[in-house]
This record gives structure tokens, sequence and C-alpha cells, in this order.
């Protein structure tokens, strides 16, 4: 059953609704008290592993479109004094955490017979969803604003999806596509509205339970455009505390880039809903986003676990990227946004050091080439050496 998320209407999930008629999210609803089995050995090494929280991979007739993505690795490595656990996410098939709310979303609709779907993303998540409608063998439309950077589009592209290019801004390519779906035959897979794209992401914070040997984190610190990792934590940790599975809530902090925070804004004045803010550019591309559409659950679920959102400034992201490549670990400069804040989270006193902190590091360096390159011209300190 699907549930609005402000007006509490409820939906069949067979009749395909990607919003409701309130125009708000709806929210995929899970069982009261369900929990994954204490002994998961002989279980496959991927996110289907907790097939029991998640919408498909039960007996019910569907089985998982699959990459193997999920268990990626925990780096216990140090950060300004402190031991962090580095979330490896970016280790997953297309290179992105995305490829979590990926599967789990392009097995539902399989599920429900759907064989035909439009996505507008300019990154990550496109490239996810591609591939996944590869492996599903859907048909799979990606819109994308005409000044997306061609190594990205190669990606999508390259997995078969249909790439349309639309001229103006994101916001001009998401009403594309929200007008192209309204076409019979075809559903709006977006990731942002979809109800069951977080219950993917949430898996990685089953995994983190699961390898701390059943322990909680104290914090998590996650990347926050949309909030889709705020919002599988959130669920995750409500699910785990429901079946008692974990006892206590960890606090989540969702880090916005300075140029581009709604959320930070409406979290710092108290509002439950996020700010109107005019967007100024930002390298860590992957988060800025405007008008996060389930801006309002992020923010709450913030607040529920005694956690903050914060920002980072421009010129703090170079140095969290290329100190995270030191340490072995090469994501692009969206990711690196979980450095500095972990930096000023020890530094305000927010997160101890002899506290057990979680960072999610979620999209590869290795798709943003040009990027760090960038950052590394301007970053005397940075520049990588040759020869
Ligand atoms: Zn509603």
């Amino acid at each position: 059953m699907l549930r609005c998320s402000v007006c509490g209407s409820t939906y069949d999930e067979a009749a395909l609704p990607w919003r409701c008629a309130c125009g708000a999210p709806l929210d995929w609803v899970i069982g009261a008290g369900v929990r994954t089995p204490d002994d998961l050995s002989g279980r496959p090494a991927s996110l289907w592993r907790y097939r029991e929280v998640l919408p498909c991979g039960n007996d019910d007739g569907c089985g998982p479109v699959s990459l193997g993505e999920g268990m990626t690795p925990l780096v216990r490595a140090a950060w300004d004094g402190a031991e962090i656990l580095w979330k490896l996410d970016f280790l997953c098939p297309t290179g992105s955490y995305k490829d979590r709310g990926a599967s789990v979303l392009m097995s539902r609709l399989r599920d429900l017979g759907v064989r035909d779907i439009i996505e507008d993303s300019s990154g990550n998540a496109g490239a996810a969803m591609a591939a996944y409608s590869a492996r599903a063998g859907v048909r799979c439309r990606i819109f994308v604003p005409d000044y997306t950077s061609e190594g990205k589009c190669v990606q999508i592209s390259s997995y078969g999806a249909e790439l349309v290019r639309v001229a103006g801004s994101r916001e001009d390519t998401t009403a594309a596509a929200e007008r192209a779906a309204q076409t019979e035959g075809t559903y709006y897979a977006s990731h942002n509205w979809s109800p069951y794209f977080a219950h993917g992401v949430k898996t990685l914070a089953y995994e983190l339970v699961e390898e701390l040997g059943g322990a909680v984190p104290d914090s998590v610190i996650v990347p926050a455009g949309q909030g889709s990792l705020v919002l599988g934590c959130d669920h995750a940790f409500s699910e785990m505390l429901a079946s008692g599975r974990i006892a206590k809530r960890p606090r989540i902090y969702a880090v916005q880039a300075a140029h581009c925070a709604p959320l930070y804004r409406a979290f710092s004045d108290g509002s439950q809903e996020p700010a109107t803010i005019e967007k100024h550019e930002t390298i860590a591309e992957g988060i800025s986003s405007a008008l996060p559409v389930r801006g309002r659950q992020v923010l709450a679920a913030v607040r529920r676990s005694g956690g903050a959102v914060l920002t980072v400034d421009e010129d703090e992201i170079a140095p969290g990227c290329f100190r995270l490549a030191r340490l072995g670990l090469y994501v692009e400069p969206t990711s690196s946004v979980v450095g500095a804040a972990v930096s000023r989270l020890l530094k305000t006193g927010a997160i101890r050091p002899d506290e057990r902190t979680a960072a999610v590091l979620t999209g590869t360096g290795l798709k943003a080439t040009d990027k760090i390159l960038h950052l590394a011209e301007r970053n005397e300190g940075g520049r990588p050496t040759h020869g």
C-alpha cells in the first residue's frame, strides 16, 4: 500500500500513482515490526539479503533486478584525531549509491508490469536507472539538461537508454519529463518521487549495523541534495528500533553545499518546509537541488534523529576531496563534502573522537575526472604530481 506523506490518502500500488492527487509524495507502507532474521548467513552478498524489509523480494512472485549492489566495504581511517567509519558506497555497480534505490525501484516496477519508464537526472541516478532498466529489459528514457557533461551522457546511453536533452534549467528538464510521462504506457520513475527508492537506499544503514556486529553508529554523515540518504537512514533506523533490533537512533548529519542549501536554511530557521533559495553554482553538483521534493520529510527525519543540517563552502570541498584520495578513497567532489563536514563537526564538538561515526562516500571520482582536475588546478596543495 502507498500512503500520502501529507494528506494520508492511500493508494493501491497496482494503480501506479507516482504522486498523490494533492501533489505530495507517496510513501510505501511497511508492515509493523517487520524485521530481518538475526542470522543472515547463506543470504546473497547484496542488499537483497534484507529482503523482508524491501517492497519486493518476499515470496510475492517477483525476483529482484540485481547487479550485486550493496554490501560495500566499511573502512576505518583516521581523520582529525578521530577514527571514522567510511562507507564505500561508490563501489556499487554503476559507481554510486543510487544503485541501491534503482535495484529496488526497478524490481517493484517490473513486478507491477511496467515495461517503459521515464526518469530525469543529470547524473548518477540517471546512470543507475539506465543500468537497471537494461538488466530488467525495460525501455528507459532519461531526460537530462542539455549542458550535462558528455561523460555522463555516454554512460547513460551505453546502457541502451534513450537520452533526451532538454534546453534550459534543471527544473525545465523535470517539467519535460513529467509531460512526456503523461503518455499512455509509460511510467514516471523519478527517483525523487518514487515511494520505493529510499527503501533501497535504507539497506546502507542495515549494512552498517550488520558490519558493526549489531552495534549502531552514534552518528551518520551523508551528503544531502534531495535527501534520499537521510530518508533511507531514517527508514532503516526507525524500522530497526520498532522491531527491537537496535536500542537507540543514530544522529543524522545532512551536508549541503553552502551555494545551494534550502534544507540548511529551513533547519536553521526552525521551518518545516525547505526554504526558497537563490541557487549558485557548486562543484558539488550531485547535491545541487534547490527544490527537494521530499524536503519536509528530510527535515523531520534529521530533527527526529537529534542531528543537524550543515553546509560546507566551496573552498572546503577541494581539500576534503584530496585528503580522502590520500587515504586511498577516490570520490567525486559531491561525496567529499562529508570529509569537510566531519572536520567541522569534530571541531564544534557535535561529534566526539571517542564516538562511533560513519560517513557515507556516495560516488566514484572516476566519473568526475574533469571536475577533480579543475579542483587540482585551482589548489596548489592538491595538485597531482606526475612522474
Ligand atoms: Zn496527499
